[in-house]
């Protein structure tokens, strides 16, 4: 291929919007001749990286929007330290079945159980799957929800956590909301009821949930009800993994207690 051919070539898929073909159809072109490539081949790999190039970029600017924790995602959790959690039901999920179906996920648990670390791994693989994800705390969306109150509820809805398929919530119960909080998180549940997913982190059992929701029973109930309607309970009672390296430094520090101890009553029990 000549030099202007090229350059007409590149400047034709820009105008196609074929860009990340156009950036590289130089070196597209040189492997296809090193690798002998037929026609039908050299087609398929421009597409292929055209299509690789969008997929990536997709992704990044999901991450981007999502606000989700780096870091966290299912390779690095340690399913044999937490055998209360699945890995055959976190793989289903991660597979966005239940994105795909309006599903709600809640992760119940203690804190440092890892119920951040799977969500956030979890919206990950809904990104992979091509899905909008908001990642935030719930004191955060409170937040965003009463400033938004005042606006128009054309411009609430043009709101990123109006239009992401799938909302994950964390840290819910950490802290009391006002009667006024309670009802714009209600209505928040209600709007999102069916049209997309929650996912939802808490170290409150239901039971407690009312003292979350300003005492408001029949409120609180309102609330379960759109959530467990088509939900997925993961409750993990297991070991804190931020305290592992301390429970494990205290069993160091009593079994080395116990040795010095036994160490010195031989000692001290020798026969002079
Ligand atoms: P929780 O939200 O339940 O309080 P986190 O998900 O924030 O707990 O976990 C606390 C820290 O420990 C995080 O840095 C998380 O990545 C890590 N972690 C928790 N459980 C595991 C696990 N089983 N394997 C690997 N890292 C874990
Ligand atoms: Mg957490």
């Amino acid at each position: 291929m000549t030099t202007s051919t090229l350059d007409s070539t590149r400047e034709k898929l820009t105008r196609a919007g074929l860009r990340y073909s156009a950036e590289r159809i130089a070196s597209l072109v040189e492997e296809a001749v090193k690798e002998e490539m037929s026609l039908p081949q050299f087609l398929e790999s421009v597409l292929s990286w055209e299509i690789q190039r969008r997929e990536e970029e997709r992704v990044a600017m999901y991450l981007r929007l999502s606000s989700l924790p780096p870091g966290k995602t299912l390779d690095t959790f340690d399913f044999t330290f937490q055998p209360a959690v699945s890995k055959a039901k976190i793989e289903t999920l991660a597979t966005c079945e239940y994105v795909k179906r309006g599903e709600n996920i809640i992760f119940l648990g203690p804190p440092g159980v890892g119920k951040t670390h799977l969500s956030a791994a979890l919206g990950l693989k809904a990104i992979e799957c091509g899905y909008r994800v908001l990642f935030i705390r719930l004191d955060e969306l409170i937040r965003t929800l009463t400033e938004d109150s005042a606006s128009p509820g054309r411009a609430r809805r043009r709101r990123r956590y109006y239009r992401a398929p799938l909302v994950i919530i964390d840290e819910v119960g950490f802290q009391p909301l006002s009667a006024e909080e309670a009802n714009l998180f209600f209505h928040f549940v209600s709007d999102l009821y069916e049209r997309s997913s929650l996912i939802l982190t808490t170290n409150q059992s239901f039971t407690e949930w009312p003292q979350v929701f300003s005492q408001n029973e029949s409120l609180t109930v309102a609330i379960l009800d759109r959530l467990l309607h088509h939900a997925h309970l993961i409750s993990i009672k297991g070991r804190s993994w931020r305290l592992r390296k301390l429970e494990e430094a205290f069993q160091f520090m009593k079994e080395g207690f116990s040795t010095h101890k036994e160490t010195q009553s031989t000692v001290m029990g020798a026969p002079s």
